[in-house]
């Protein structure tokens, strides 16, 4: 190697070193400005077909949207998807999963291709001790995900993965590993529970799903001590949903459409502001109301 092109080469290195850390420091610097803190939401997803209905419901997904900072991704932990032990969608391109019965085609055909994030999922699955979070390379996106998300993100453009609900554990432990997740709020991950506060399939009055709001008496009973209870920052009560008499019993007869709000209340720092939206009771034995939070 002649002088001139010694001191090309070295120019090149010296270049290349500067790109590399100009790199490195455009990344870190990325990672350390301060992103504001996400608000956590509780979404009441009901019927399959809100996916692909007009409503005031969808207009209530679409607003919550609009209020908030894009993120850059998003977890969601809905009711339907149940596991022995906790799991994370891992893949990179979740499948749209169809798991309902009976339903209109066009709602089959409903595709939803957000991508997921191996990289985050990690993160996640090493962000609770408690938990022992595992990696799923099988799930993809429920409904209880895709049917809401696809209003909040029509372009289906902001990764999105899944948590499951170990059907194993109480409720204490949903409550506290909502809390183990508190630092993806501060890295602009969007959590979303997704279920039903009021949800008694067994018996829902079919000919009054049209109406615009009608609620037993005991799904009326239990939506406004729960929304008090929420609006008030009580937590144990709803934890200990099991001792709170008849009407929550009728409200919640299985936990999994119920506990995706306890991770939602579980993120819930000092001082936050609580805003229900969507707050009707349909079908005499569901409500859709949902939640934000900061
Ligand atoms: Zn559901």
């Amino acid at each position: 190697m002649d002088r001139k092109s010694f001191f090309k080469a070295l120019g090149s290195i010296a270049l290349s070193t500067t790109a590399l850390s100009f790199t490195r420091f455009r990344d870190e610097a990325l990672h350390a400005s301060p992103t504001p803190k996400m608000p956590v939401l509780f979404l009441g997803h009901g019927s399959p077909m809100n996916a692909i209905e007009e409503n005031d419901f969808v207009t209530g997904f679409r607003n919550v949207a609009a209020g908030l900072e894009r993120p850059n991704a998003i977890l969601c932990i809905s009711a339907h998807w149940e596991t022995d032990g906790t799991r994370v969608t891992a893949m990179e391109r979740p499948r749209t999963i169809h798991d309902f019965r009976g339903f209109p085609p066009a709602l089959y055909q409903v595709q939803y291709p957000a991508p997921g994030s191996p990289a985050l999922a990690e993160e996640i699955a090493g962000l609770s001790p408690m938990a022992q979070i595992r990696l799923d390379h099988a799930w993809g996106l429920d409904h209880g995900a895709w049917s809401v998300i696809r209003h909040l993100y029509p372009g289906a453009d902001v990764p999105v993965l899944q948590l499951s609900l170990d059907r194993r554990q109480p409720a204490s432990f949903h409550y506290a590993l909502g809390k183990e997740l508190a630092a993806l709020r501060e890295r602009g991950i969007l959590i979303i529970g997704s279920g039903n506060m009021v949800h008694h399939l067994g018996l829902v009055a079919w000919d009054r799903l049209g109406d615009e709001e009608y609620g037993f008496d005991w799904a009326l009973e239990a939506r406004s001590a729960m929304n008090r209870y929420i609006l008030e920052g009580r937590h144990d009560p709803l934890i200990d949903y099991r001792s709170q008499g008849r009407a929550f019993q009728l409200a919640i007869p299985t936990p999994e459409h119920f506990l995706p709000l306890l991770y939602i209340l579980g993120l819930q720092q000092k001082g936050e502001e609580v805003h229900l939206f969507n707050d009707r009771a349909i079908g005499g034995s569901l409500t859709m109301t949902s939640v934000r939070i900061g």
